[in-house]
C-alpha cells in the first residue's frame, strides 16, 4: 500500500482474518510507515529520569580535580583551533560505559548517536572513537591521581576504614592467542622483515597510490609492529632469565601481539597468556583500596607491593591484611611483621621434609620423618632400627633454619631396612625444620578460633570486585596490550566499581 508520501506502509500480518455476521473480513489495522521523516524536539535534560546512574556519575566525576587533565589541553579561550571535549565528560563516558559492559571505544561513539543515557553526557553531541579511545590511555599520571582522590573522598564519607584489607589476585587473559609465541630465531626473523617494510616506505605525504592519511596510518602500523618486536626480544630475555632461575629447560618463547603477557594458569586447570591481576579491598564497605597488574604467575611477591600501594593511595598502611595460601609464605610472614600489618592467612605447618618428597625418593611411609624420634637434650634423632642420627650442619631461609641430622653410612648398609628408609643411596638423613618466632606466632594465632573466623570472611570481600570486574564490566580479557595499558584497563575497571559503591552506599538512598 503506497502511503501520501510515496512510501511503502507496512499492512501487517497478510493471514490476518475475522468472521462478522458469517462473512470472512479483514480487520482493519494501523499501518506501520518506516519510510516517514520526523523531526521531533528533544528535551536533553529529560532524556533520563532524575535518579538515574548516569547523573551520579557526572555528580561524582564533578566533585573530582580534574586541574592534570586540564593542563594536557592545548587549545586556550581567545586563541584558534577546535575546542577539546571536556575531561569530565569523557571520564563520565568511560566510566558509565564501563559501569555497562561496554570498553570498546567505537561502541560507546555508536551509542553517543542514539542512547538517551550518553546523549544526556554528551548533549547530544557525536564523539569520535578515537577521541574516545586516545583519552582512555593518554592520562597514566593524571588516572593514577585520579583513583586516589576517588578514595579520598570515598573515605570522607565513611566508606573506607583501612582496618582490615581483604588481598587477592586474579588472572585476566592478555590480548593475544597461545598460538602467538615464537622462539627467538622466528621472532629476529619477523623483526628484520618490519625493519625492511619501514624502510622501504616512503614520505605518506608524497606516495600516490593511496591517500596520504592511508599511507601514513600504514606507516604508523609498521613501525608499531617494529617496536612490538624489538620489545618482544627484551621481554624474551626475562622469561629467559626467570627459567634460568626456575630451573627450567625449555626453550623460552615470547607472545608477538603482546609481548609483555605470559603463559599462565587459570582457574579451570588451562593455561593461556595472561597478566595477574592484584585487588586489595577494604573490608567495611568493599571499596577497592589498591590495583595492580604484574607478570608473575605466582602471588608469594605480590603481598609486599600490594601493601605498598594501599599506603601510596590512601596514606596508611592497613591495620590487617588478609589472603589465601598463595601469599602466605614465611617471607610475607616477616615482612608483615616488620611493618606491623597483621597478616591473616592459611598456612600449612608442614615439615622440612614433605610426603611429596619422601614420595619421590622412594621411602616407605613407615619410614617418614614422623617415625624418626627427636632427643632435644642430645640434638640427636634415632631411627626405627634404633640407630642414632647426628647433627650434621644446618641451613638459614627467610623465617625458618633447617637442621640436617645423618645416619652413620655402615649402620644404613647393614640395615634390613635401607630398600625402605634410604633406597637412594643412604645414608639416611632427617632435615628438623625450626620456624622464627614471628613464623611461630602466625601459626598460632591461625589455630585459634578468631584467626579462622577472620579468614573466613575473606572469600566474599576480596573475590567480590574481582568477580564483579569480570561479570559486569565483562573485563574477562585485556582490550589493550602491554603492562602500562593494561594497567590502565584495570584501573578504569577498579575506579567505575569504586563509584558504583558510592553510587549504592550514598547516592541511591537519597532517592529512596
Ligand atoms: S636405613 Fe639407616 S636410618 Fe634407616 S632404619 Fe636402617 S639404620 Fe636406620
Amino acid at each position: 500500500m503506497e502511503n501520501e508520501k510515496g512510501g511503502v506502509a507496512e499492512q501487517g500480518s497478510e493471514s490476518a482474518s475475522s468472521t462478522f455476521r458469517g462473512e470472512a473480513r479483514r480487520p482493519r489495522l494501523k499501518p506501520i510507515n518506516r519510510q516517514q521523516m520526523m523531526l521531533r524536539p528533544v528535551e536533553v535534560e529529560k532524556l533520563v529520569v532524575e535518579d538515574h546512574e548516569v547523573r551520579a556519575i557526572w555528580e561524582f566525576v564533578g566533585r573530582l580535580d580534574l586541574s592534570r587533565y586540564y593542563e594536557d589541553i592545548d587549545v586556550v579561550e581567545g586563541e584558534a583551533g577546535r575546542p577539546a571535549f571536556d575531561p569530565r565528560l569523557m571520564i563520565s563516558l568511560w566510566i558509565y560505559a564501563y559501569s555497562k559492559g561496554v570498553g570498546s571505544a567505537r561502541e560507546i561513539s555508536r551509542l553517543c548517536e542514539f542512547d538517551p543515557a550518553y546523549q544526556w553526557l554528551t548533549g547530544m553531541e557525536a564523539i569520535n572513537y578515537h577521541t574516545l579511545s586516545d583519552f582512555r590511555v593518554d592520562h597514566k599520571e593524571a588516572l593514577d591521581e585520579l583513583f586516589t582522590e576517588i578514595l579520598g573522598l570515598l573515605s570522607a564519607e565513611g566508606l573506607v576504614s583501612l582496618e582490615r584489607v581483604m588481598h587477592d589476585g586474579s588472572k585476566i587473559k592478555a590480548c593475544a592467542s597461545s598460538d602467538t609465541f615464537r622462539r627467538e630465531e622466528r621472532v629476529r626473523a619477523h623483526l628484520e622483515a618490519a625493519r625492511q617494510q619501514v624502510a622501504q616506505m616512503g614520505d605518506p605525504r608524497t606516495t600516490e597510490e593511496v591517500s596520504p592519511r592511508v599511507a601514513k596510518a600504514r606507516q604508523r602500523a609498521a613501525q608499531e609492529k617494529r617496536q612490538r618486536l624489538e620489545k618482544a626480544l627484551e621481554e624474551l630475555e626475562e622469561i629467559r632469565a626467570c627459567k634460568r632461575t626456575l630451573g627450567e629447560k625449555k626453550e623460552a618463547r615470547v607472545s608477538m601481539t603482546d609481548p609483555e603477557a605470559r603463559v599462565m594458569k587459570q582457574s579451570d586447570g588451562g593455561y593461556a597468556p595472561s597478566y595477574n591481576v592484584q585487588i586489595s579491598t577494604d573490608a567495611k564497605e568493599k571499596v577497592i583500596v589498591g590495583i595492580g597488574v604484574s607478570q608473575s604467575g605466582s602471588d608469594y611477591g605480590e603481598l609486599v607491593p600490594a601493601v605498598d600501594r594501599v599506603e601510596a593511595n590512601v596514606g596508611q598502611e592497613p591495620g590487617q591484611v588478609v589472603v589465601d595460601g598463595g601469599f602466605t609464605s614465611r617471607d610475607n610472614i616477616l615482612a608483615m611483621s616488620e611493618r606491623e600489618v597483621d597478616l591473616i592467612g592459611s598456612m600449612g605447618t608442614g615439615t622440612s621434609q614433605s610426603a611429596g618428597q619422601m614420595k619421590r625418593r622412594g621411602v616407605d611411609p613407615s619410614f617418614y620423618p614422623e617415625a624418626f624420634h627427636y632427643d632435644g637434650i642430645s640434638d640427636t634423632y634415632t631411627c626405627p632400627a634404633g640407630k642414632i642420627l647426628r647433627a650434621n650442619g644446618e641451613e638459614k631461609r627467610p623465617g625458618r633454619t633447617n637442621y640436617k641430622y645423618r645416619a652413620c653410612a655402615t649402620d644404613c648398609q647393614r640395615c634390613p631396612f635401607q630398600q625402605k628408609c634410604c633406597p637412594q643411596n643412604g645414608p639416611r638423613s632427617i632435615v628438623r625444620g625450626v620456624d622464627a618466632p614471628e613464623v611461630a606466632a602466625f601459626i598460632a594465632k591461625m589455630e585459634t578460633d578468631e584467626g579462622k573466623k577472620i579468614y573466613r570472611q575473606r572469600g566474599p570481600v576480596a573475590e567480590f570486585p574481582n568477580a564483579w570486574i569480570k561479570d559486569k564490566i565483562g573485563l574477562r580479557q585485556f582490550r589493550l596490550q602491554g603492562l602500562v595499558k593494561v594497567g590502565m584497563e584495570v584501573l578504569w575497571a577498579a575506579l567505575t566499581y569504586n563509584i558504583k559503591q558510592w553510587i549504592r552506599l550514598c547516592w541511591r538512598p537519597q532517592w529512596a
